[in-house]
């Protein structure tokens, strides 16, 4: 019978801890030991800020969405124990107008892990044990690599990401900003049939890590010439902006070809002198694109049967008694891509 578990908890700007809880399995879901967890942007948003955009952690909450583990205990007998699964984070309604029109990542009411946005806030995975509904448990077979398979979650993002731009087979793709999300997005593209993949950024690192990945180019932000590019009203057909930099916006929108498309996956604050008569004259298709919705069973599949390889990404693991050094060194971009923690 387990009654306690670890957690790695926010409660506040710089304060992290790892603390014992209680917990309570009464047969309703799928009592979960979690075994491997990526650090994300958002948790060290909540780590560094205690807080992320206005979501202000005002109680402990646990960090954590990108999680796989191990069935302890099930409400289905479709899921046995000692199966190992990934857990998709989101958790929508169900029952809203976005839910009933399949657009649940739009969910009014979705209870996400590790989010401030409520209040009490959804605690997040980054715990020995934790509750969760059985339809988040996606399954994945025994000897996938466990290092592997945490990439289910951002991966799921990428996906998403390449859905938003349409189809993009045989399609000419540009992608500004090449961190983790950037990568697997060239990743998500490359699988999905497009016919080149230019990549830029700042970081040299990033940019071989894109080329591990399937870039067919990377270019240097700052050095490289782009002027190719910008001829004829612009070259590529669909491109990415993954950085959420006001110059890589407006790189985006100089190099996608008149009729192009242009997914904004970066996040950012506000863009002064945002090109908009490139937008209008070239009649550009510019879209948002937010999480996943049965992108994450793709990701899990691709995963699992290796289509996808995003080992080059990994930096590094800790174990999760050591949350904050981790947390630390995922904060320093010059050595850090995705980071793990164990438990
Ligand atoms: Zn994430
Ligand atoms: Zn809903």
């Amino acid at each position: 019978m387990i009654d306690e578990t670890k957690s790695c908890v926010v409660s506040g700007k710089n304060k992290v801890s790892v603390i014992q809880q209680e917990i309570n399995y009464q047969g309703i879901g799928t009592l979960v030991r979690i075994t491997r967890g990526g650090i994300c942007g958002s948790d060290l948003h909540y780590y560094h800020e205690g807080k992320v955009g206005t979501y202000q952690v005002k109680q402990p909450m646990i960090l954590g969405h990108e999680v796989i583990g191990v069935v302890v205990e099930s409400d289905s007998d479709k899921i046995i124990k000692n199966q190992k699964v990934a857990i998709n984070p989101s958790k929508p309604c169900g029952h809203c107008e976005y839910c009933k029109s399949h657009e649940e990542n739009q969910c009014v009411n979705m209870r996400f892990f590790g989010s401030a946005m409520y209040f009490p806030h959804v605690d997040g995975g980054f715990t020995q044990y934790k509750i969760v509904d059985t339809s988040q448990c996606i399954p994945f077979d025994d000897q996938a690599s466990e290092q592997v398979m945490a990439f289910a979650e951002p991966l799921a993002v990428a996906i998403h990401a390449v859905n938003q731009s349409g189809d993009i087979k045989g399609k000419k793709v540009f992608i500004s900003g090449v961190g983790p999300i950037g990568c697997l997005v060239v990743a998500a593209a490359k699988a999905m049939g497009a016919k080149e993949i230019v990549c830029t950024d700042v970081s040299e690192r990033s940019l071989t890590m894109a080329s591990a990945m399937g870039a067919t180019t990377v270019l240097n932000a700052v050095s490289a010439d782009f002027s190719s590019y910008l001829k004829d009203k612009g070259y590529f057909d669909v491109s990415f902006e993954v950085s959420g930099h006001p110059q890589s916006i407006s790189r985006c929108l100089a190099v996608t070809r008149a009729k192009g498309t242009m997914v904004q996956v970066g996040m950012g604050g506000a863009v002064p002198d945002f090109p908009i008569m490139m937008l209008i004259a070239k009649e550009i298709t510019l879209t948002g694109t937010f999480r996943f919705k049965e992108e994450f069973n793709t990701s899990v599949e691709w995963l699992n049967n290796n289509t996808i390889n995003p080992l080059p990404l990994l930096s590094a693991e800790f174990c999760y008694d050591e949350l904050e050094k981790a947390l630390l060194f995922a904060s320093d971009k010059t050595k850090a891509a995705k980071v793990q923690l164990t438990f």
